[in-house]
């Protein structure tokens, strides 16, 4: 491992080697940054199910250089603007010309497609962070593997290991845990070919919502949220708990139901952060979940991500010195994603309500502000410019 700090060649060590990890290496590396990437799990490569993205992340991933990589995995969705009931009337329909497709794709798709973007020996797997400390010439290290501990010293650390962070408690021991949202989401992917095709579309119901979007290869990735008073909730077989309480709701989602292999059902207590008062220290800066773990409900949390990493590395990419550089990222960086951060707790107070008074008034008055109104609630946070990359590497072609 590269442990060198020199004027010419700045090294950073990235910790967590999810979506926004593997985005800030790609960043920093076309900063100019020597870059390792420390990811915890023996195998690199995602699981999970599939999102979406936003025009906001599809612009960071330019500035990135990842744009096309993105779109190739990738398939429009018209989920953002088409609302139903369970008895399947619309509520708000996507208008084709008019209304912005949201991309869609498979996380496994999209994280081999990043990895692709980094030399392999950039990113080491089964090295998990644990421990953070700094001086005024660098940042030490601590990480575990399967055969014993180990330090590297770098010029920064990125924290980009997600909502549990060991760097944020590391640096910011003070700071509080994840916070449990009173949801629960269960996730699938249907076998290719077996309902198709879908357009992408949501469907609220009384404290559930449900939500479909098209994948590469005719599989759709479908999710279910719903009021869940305590985490931690098991049931002895999630596709038959799941058809018990949407099974009746209106065409595909019963066929989407019966056409996801009952074993690849994933169950997902949602949790986010509390606001932080900063989001770097020093030499160390967190970023994606780590910062600003946030609820699903505006889909932004990976959107977020890739802002955070576009951002870092446009202010590393010049001479100014690493604090300064840092207290830029974070002046620029908090105020942005903790509004997102808020509204996306605020959002299932309201969508997720089991009240039948509330959601009576929800649905009325989303079938009466349409699709445009719609559109110009999203604006503020869909029209984010990145800021320009100066490019001092090239990318790398694996055979
Ligand atoms: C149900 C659900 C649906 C969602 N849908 C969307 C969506 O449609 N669009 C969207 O933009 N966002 C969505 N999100 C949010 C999105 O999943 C996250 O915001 C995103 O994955 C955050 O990326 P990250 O890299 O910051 O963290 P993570 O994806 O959590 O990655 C962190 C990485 O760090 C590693 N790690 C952890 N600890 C250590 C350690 N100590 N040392 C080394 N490595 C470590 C982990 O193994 C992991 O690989 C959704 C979230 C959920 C729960």
């Amino acid at each position: 491992m590269t442990t060198s700090s020199t004027r010419y060649e700045r090294t950073a060590i990235v910790a967590g080697g999810g979506i926004g990890g593997l985005a800030a290496a790609i960043g920093l590396r076309r900063a100019g940054w020597s870059v390792t990437v420390l990811e915890r799990r023996p195998d690199l490569h995602e699981i999970g199910a599939g999102w979406s993205f936003a025009p906001n992340a599809v612009r960071a991933a330019d500035a990135l250089g990842v744009g096309d990589e993105l779109r190739a995995v990738s398939v429009p969705t018209q989920a953002g603007a088409t609302l139903r009931t369970p008895a399947g009337s619309y509520l708000m329909r996507f208008r084709p010309g008019r209304d912005t497709a949201l991309l869609a794709n498979h996380r496994a798709d999209l994280h081999d497609a990043l990895l692709a973007h980094l030399p392999a020996e950039c990113v080491r797997a089964a090295a998990e962070v644990t421990g953070i400390e700094q001086s005024d010439s660098g940042a030490v290290v601590a990480y575990r593997t399967p055969d014993g501990q180990g330090q590297v010293t770098a010029d920064i650390v990125v924290g980009a290991d997600g909502i549990h962070s060991a760097v944020r408690r590391s640096v910011f021991p003070n700071a509080s845990g994840p916070v449990f949202q009173r949801v629960l989401c269960w996730r699938g992917v249907s076998t290719p070919g077996s309902v198709w095709p879908v357009d992408g579309f949501q469907t609220w119901g009384r404290g559930a919502r449900f939500g479909a979007h098209p994948l590469p290869g005719q599989r759709v990735f479908w999710f279910l949220t719903v009021r869940q008073d305590r985490p931690d909730t098991r049931y002895d077989d999630d596709l038959a708990e799941i058809r018990h309480r949407i099974g009746d709701w209106h065409d595909p989602i019963p066929a989407l139901l019966d056409a996801t292999p009952p074993e690849s059902v994933l169950r997902h207590d949602i949790y986010d952060l509390d606001p932080l008062d900063t989001y770097t220290r020093h030499r160390v800066a967190l970023l994606g979940d780590a910062a600003h773990a946030m609820t699903p409900f505006l889909a932004q949390g990976a959107c977020q991500a890739f802002e955070d990493a576009t951002v870092l590395a446009a202010q590393l990419s010049g001479d100014t010195d690493i604090p300064t550089a840092l207290a830029h990222y974070d002046r620029l960086r908090r105020p942005r994603s903790q509004r997102v951060q808020r509204l996306a707790r605020q959002d299932p107070k309201i969508s997720l309500s089991t009240n039948p008074l509330t959601y009576g008034l929800m649905t009325r008055l989303t079938q009466m502000a349409g699709a445009a109104v719609a559109a110009r609630k999203s604006a503020p946070l869909w029209n984010w410019t990145p800021p320009a990359l100066d490019t001092h590497s090239t990318p790398v072609n694996r055979e």
